[in-house]
């Protein structure tokens, strides 16, 4: 069975003040399954905290994936929850919530993704888990696989996701190498966090190397992938049943039709957040929804 392979480059944009690159969503490719949102920050030392003041979110979950430091996050639900390495945050936004997120620490390594709603949960109500551990398993020569979201290596996730989907997280500490079975109906991507590793998915021609910055896509059809490091490394494995129709973003809001979302940021601009509330406890101001042209549905 072929698939398609794609080399696919990380943008460079900030975060509250912290520098990220951006995999998803991409002028090529804008979701892998439900992920719909990728943003890698750091390993950094940073000169400024981040600090992002209250924000709406719709149609959504945050998956906030800590590796190195601290954050804090707070919500319009009156969470408020300190993010530590080795913890995932979930915040499930359905129709509406907003939450601020501000380091506690100089250090910081963090992967922040979303994961579209699909059409029967995305008016949902919102809500927000914390997931303090995270299960664990050994794979091959050299790799600690984190099971993130789903179900990889006979460890199963205590995440829920309302699609089918696959989050782990991939780490050597030196040379290391194995061949991962992967979900045939799903596509996926790796994602490089630090180091640089061979991917060769069973079945493709060419061995793919693949650093930070790059995400390698690998379509549905694909059985199994060989990963391979020569030194320290870290990515994330991400996967998920293709959508037929991708979901549509703007700003913070996942959603299906330009016409609503100008709805969600009229309703941000009412002096009691609308539908997305207040965050408790925060000292700051709201981030204003961005003036852009006319919202139009992509090509
Ligand atoms: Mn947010």
């Amino acid at each position: 069975m072929s698939f398609l392979v794609e080399r696919i480059t990380s943008h460079v944009g900030d975060v509250g003040g912290l520098p990220i690159q951006r995999a998803l969503p991409n002028k090529g490719r804008r979701v892998i399954g439900a992920w719909c949102f990728a943003d890698h920050a750091g390993p950094a030392t940073t000169v400024k905290r981040m600090n992002v003041g209250p924000h709406p979110h719709t149609g959504l979950s945050t998956f906030s994936w800590m590796i190195e430091g601290e954050i804090l996050h707070r919500d319009s639900l009156g969470s408020e929850q300190v993010l530590r390495a080795g913890q995932v945050n979930l915040m499930t936004a359905g129709h509406g919530i907003s939450h601020s997120e501000e380091s506690l620490s100089d250090r910081i390594h963090l992967a922040q993704l979303w994961i579209a709603l699909p059409d029967a949960e995305r008016e949902r109500a919102p809500s927000f888990q914390h997931f303090p551990e995270l299960p664990h398993a050994a794979l091959g020569d050299g790799w600690d696989a984190t099971v993130l979201v789903g179900e990889f290596a006979d460890q199963r996730s205590p995440v829920p996701s309302f699609t089918p989907l696959l989050g782990v997280d991939l780490a050597a500490a030196g040379p290391a190498c194995a061949t991962l079975a992967l979900d045939a109906r799903f596509e996926h991507g790796v994602m490089l966090l630090e180091g640089e590793v061979d991917v060769s998915p069973v079945g493709h021609d060419a061995v793919e190397t693949v650093a930070p910055g790059t995400l390698l896509y690998i379509g549905a059809g694909c059985e199994a992938v060989e990963l391979r490091c020569a030194a320290s490394t870290r990515l994330l494995l991400l996967g998920g049943e293709p959508w037929a129709t991708p979901p549509l973003l703007w700003w913070n809001f996942v959603g299906r039709e330009p016409a609503e979302m100008q709805v969600w940021a009229e309703d941000w601009a009412r002096e009691d957040g609308g539908r997305f509330g207040q965050v408790q406890g925060y000292v700051g101001p709201r981030l204003p929804v961005p003036l852009v042209p006319a919202l139009r549905k992509p090509d």
